[in-house]
């Protein structure tokens, strides 16, 4: 089984522990502060998927990636 360590529990890392995970891997994650909290971005209103509102001053890829990410999320 293949085994991979991600660093950082932030929403990038979290999301893709969960990826990998799905996909029968084995994984390991490290986090300096042991759990996710308020030292990430993620703590603290990041992540927050808004492809529509992004829409009024973003680029086509961001509102394109943004409601793939939506989709992902749910
Ligand atoms: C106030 C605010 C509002 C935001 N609003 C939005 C928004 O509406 N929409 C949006 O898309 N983005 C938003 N962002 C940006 C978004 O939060 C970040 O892009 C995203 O959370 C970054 O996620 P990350 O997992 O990369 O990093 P983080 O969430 O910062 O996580 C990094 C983790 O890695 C750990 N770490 C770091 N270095 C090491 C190391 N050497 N060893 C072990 N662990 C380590 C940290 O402890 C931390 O837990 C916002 C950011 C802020 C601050």
């Amino acid at each position: 089984m293949t085994q991979v360590t991600i660093i950082g529990a932030g929403v990038a890392g979290l999301c893709t522990a969960r990826v990998l995970l799905d996909r029968g891997m084995r994984v390991h994650l490290i986090d300096r502060a042991r759990q996710p909290g308020p030292q990430g971005c993620s703590w603290w209103a990041g992540g927050m998927l808004a492809p529509f509102c992004e829409g009024e001053s973003a680029e086509e890829p961001v509102i394109r990636l943004g409601q793939r990410a939506a989709d992902w999320w749910g």
